[in-house]
């Protein structure tokens, strides 16, 4: 396929979606550069340009490369004044990394690719990420290496905080500790450049740059499972790095022992150090985070929205500051109030999809897997306790989980009448009052059909 080509017909389809006017503004300025592991590169003539571009129309510059070509996993774009050749210049690609005692940049240049919202001051702390804080905080605060948290291994789901955490680290030792040398890169970008470097025959500053650091962070580090030669190449940084005493601190989706595709020499190495998994969020988290931003923003909205949203859009914290924004952004732009019942219209489409349906067949399957009964038993007339019991806690969570009436209830349960689910719900509600590890046991199920 000639990429080049391609990208006139990208244009084609940009002008059809956003019209003459976007176009000639922002679109009309970027060229295409090269096609590269799978990666567009184009190129733009200003940083404003590149970061504008690329946080309003990087989604969708990104689907209508795809249509062409599926395999394609990222559109990457770099300002004209790094040109090709100077890209594969290793010194050259600061884009990623921050050398904070050579560039002598302020805090806030805009062509350091650290988020400056992503500090510790805007981190909200809560039970489901106290521990990856306490541990980056750790490694941000030494004036060495952690040996106990080396590597600091932070993963879980996305969106929870763990860049923001990496970020932080990085804005703290340039703050507080500028003479220590520090490279944040996604492994992606980490891939990227080895490649170039491979390609370039300049493997050995490659080499160099990353040993030559005091603290190297690399973030998703499960993109480079099943890429032999760059988990290769990973491996030999790692030992390195360790093998000098500096520190390093690596994200993930999953923890070490679930990835795949990866040696396990790997693997095992990255579990040395500190393990620190960021769970999803609470309810009081979620409550935090939306206080924090709506401070940070001085701006104030009706409780019974926040506490709507932080209700309902649990999946993660960048959906939930999503959601926020997007209300914030209609009442500013209508010059309408903010309301619940607004609140509801405009989210709409994103609560649809952060609802799970939970239905009664679903908590009979994982009520009679927990208990290991059989399905067909949740709508037997059979009384012997082994199977009652279950049935009982099937019925009980399907009052709570479903909308179903009593009588809808009773009858998926082998055309019960609506006193036996009655019965069925107190008797389980007097367990859970009497036996706390029967309580227990009915909050794991109930968390178990929620997620
Ligand atoms: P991840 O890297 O885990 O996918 P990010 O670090 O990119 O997630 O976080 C997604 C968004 O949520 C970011 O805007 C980040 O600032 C915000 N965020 C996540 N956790 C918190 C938190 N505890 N406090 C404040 N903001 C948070
Ligand atoms: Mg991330």
């Amino acid at each position: 396929m000639d990429y080049k080509d391609l990208w006139h017909k990208v244009v084609e389809n940009i002008i059809k979606y956003y019209g003459e006017a976007i176009y000639k503004s922002w679109f009309s300025k970027i060229g295409f550069l090269e096609f590269s592991d799978n990666i567009i590169i184009l190129s733009a003539p200003t940083n404003f340009i590149r970061d504008w571009l690329l946080s309003n129309y990087g989604e969708t510059l990104l689907k209508l490369w795809q249509q062409y070509d599926s395999n394609i996993k990222a559109v990457e774009i770099i300002t004209k004044a790094r040109d090709v050749a100077q890209l594969e210049n290793i010194e050259g690609t600061s884009e990623d990394m921050l050398f904070s005692n050579r560039m002598g940049e302020g805090i806030d240049n805009p062509s350091s690719n650290l988020d400056l919202r992503f500090t510790f001051d805007n981190f909200v702390v809560g039970t489901p990420n106290e521990l990856a804080y306490a541990a980056a905080r750790a490694v941000a605060e030494s004036k060495t290496v952690v040996s106990e948290s080396n590597p600091l291994f932070l993963y879980g789901g996305v969106g929870l905080g763990k860049t923001h955490l990496m970020h932080a680290i990085a804005w703290y030792i340039r703050r507080n500790n500028p003479t220590r040398k520090v490279i944040y890169m996604s492994a992606e970008k980490f891939m990227y450049q080895f490649i170039k470097s491979l390609r370039n025959k300049d493997v050995m500053s490659f080499k160099e740059k990353f040993r030559s650091v005091d603290l190297l962070m690399i973030d998703d580090i499960q993109f480079i499972c099943g890429k032999d030669s760059t988990q290769e190449e990973f491996f030999h940084t790692f030992n390195a790095l360790i093998d000098n005493n500096r520190q390093m601190v690596i994200s993930c989706d999953r923890s070490p022992s679930d990835l795949d595709n990866i040696e396990v020499r790997i693997k095992s190495r990255l579990g040395w150090g500190l393990v620190a998994d960021v769970h999803s969020t609470t309810y009081e988290l979620r409550l935090g985070i939306l206080a924090s931003k709506l401070e940070q923003m001085n701006i104030k909205i009706p409780q019974n929205v926040v506490e709507f949203l932080a209700t309902k859009i649990t999946s993660n914290v960048r959906e939930l500051e999503g959601a926020l924004n997007k209300v914030i952004a209609h009442s500013t732009l209508v010059g309408s109030e903010i309301t619940l019942a607004n609140t509801q219209d405009i989210l709409r489409d994103l609560l649809r999809s952060n609802e799970k349906i939970i239905t009664i067949e679903d908590i009979q399957r994982k009520v009679a897997e927990r208990y290991n009964t059989k399905i067909s038993d949740m709508s037997s007339p059979r009384r012997i306790r082994s199977i009652a019991r279950p049935r009982q806690i099937a019925m009980y969570l399907a009052k709570i989980l479903t909308p179903k009436s009593l009588a809808d209830i009773g009858k998926k349960f082998g055309k019960k009448d609506h006193t036996t689910v009655m019965h069925a719900i107190k008797k389980v509600e007097e367990l859970c009052e009497s036996d706390i590890e029967f309580r227990e046991e009915v909050n794991v199920l109930t968390r178990i059909l929620q997620n």
